[in-house]
């Protein structure tokens, strides 16, 4: 579809994901194909777009084709530079892109810290196959794309079961329920109701202040630096450090136990880890709340960040970096 420059155009990117899936029968909400529908089918299936859209242009293209647990770096790096391409058309007003749920809020966080975008760029996702029986996904593109013409919408949202959450907060905790999303004690940024959002707070996604690495820099990387997450636990000891150390790894992020917590042992190696020159950082193995500070602190906390998108932070932080970075 071809978009008029005098036209509002809406942009629907399409990645894969279960909403894309197919399954062989409708009652089987686990055993099926992610990222087999194209996104010019789902929109054709979801027909209340064309009111939603309230005479806007709608475009569509298809980015990749994939179940989110393999998401890549050449896809990060093709979706934010489509992004990129789309936002700086003064035609587009805002983007949906259709994603799997196993790494949405991974890609939304990374997309945040990229491209900070003034304009909504909407996530949005399914739990149950394109041939469910009842399937999420056509009402979850349909609300996205209401979020997405809201006036007041901007940054990196997601929109998944009638719920808004912001790239910063959002995080998967359900791995069948419909409503798989949360954003922790802070809450939703909005809820969609009969075609309309209701705002219930802001996105504090903007102002999280932290080093990062831009669009040009994302792009002339054919690698992101190698970091790794390790988990403290019963038992947990150092060894696995070490040998990611051995290994060349460039950055760690320890999801500690509580307020960031670490086993003796596994403190000791990611001390070493770096003095040896290899960036670490302290999250919380913990869904909800975040690492609070206390004096004398070694490992530097992620500064509310979960573990894996402090891991995307300190990527783009190593990126970025020829001085000191903040991950969090
Ligand atoms: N594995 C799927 C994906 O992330 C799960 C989903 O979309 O719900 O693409």
């Amino acid at each position: 579809m071809k978009h008029a420059v005098d036209a509002k155009t809406l942009v629907v990117l399409g990645t894969g994901g279960t909403i894309a899936g197919q399954a062989d029968a409708q009652t089987d909400h686990v055993g099926y194909s992610a990222a087999q529908i194209g996104v010019d089918q789902l929109v054709e299936s979801v027909p209340p777009l064309a009111d939603a859209l309230d005479g806007c242009r709608l475009v569509t293209e298809q980015v990749a084709q994939i179940d989110s647990k393999d998401m890549s770096w050449l896809v990060w790096q093709q979706l934010a530079q489509r992004c990129a391409f789309w936002l700086t058309d003064p035609a587009v007003q805002s983007l949906v892109i259709t994603h799997g749920t196993d790494t949405l809020e991974e890609t939304a966080w990374f997309l945040q810290s990229v491209l900070q975008p003034a304009k909504p760029v909407v996530l949005t996702c399914a739990m149950r196959p394109a041939t469910a029986l009842v399937p999420d996904g056509p009402q979850n593109l349909l609300d996205a794309v209401t979020v997405a013409l809201d006036q007041r919408a901007s940054g990196v949202l997601a929109v998944c079961a009638g719920v808004v959450h912001d790239a910063l907060r959002v995080q998967k905790i359900q791995s069948y329920r419909l409503d798989a999303f949360d954003s922790g004690p802070d809450g939703p940024c909005g809820h969609v109701e009969q075609g309309r959002v209701r705002w219930a707070g802001k996105s504090d996604s903007a102002g999280h202040g932290h080093v990062t690495a831009g669009l040009q820099a994302v792009a002339n990387a054919a690698e992101p630096p190698w970091v790794e997450i390790v988990i403290n636990h019963q038992g947990a000891d150092g060894r696995q450090v070490d040998a990611l150390v051995r290994a060349g790894v460039k950055g760690l992020v320890a999801a500690g136990t509580g307020n960031g917590s670490l086993h003796a042992d596994l403190e000791a190696a990611l001390l070493r880890a770096q003095e040896s020159g290899v960036r670490v950082v302290r999250a919380s193995r913990c869904c909800q709340g975040r690492v609070l500070p206390t004096p004398g602190d070694t490992l530097p906390d992620s500064n509310g960040l979960s573990p894996v998108k402090a891991r995307i932070s300190l990527m783009l932080a190593l990126l970025a970096s020829d001085g000191p970075a903040d991950a969090g």
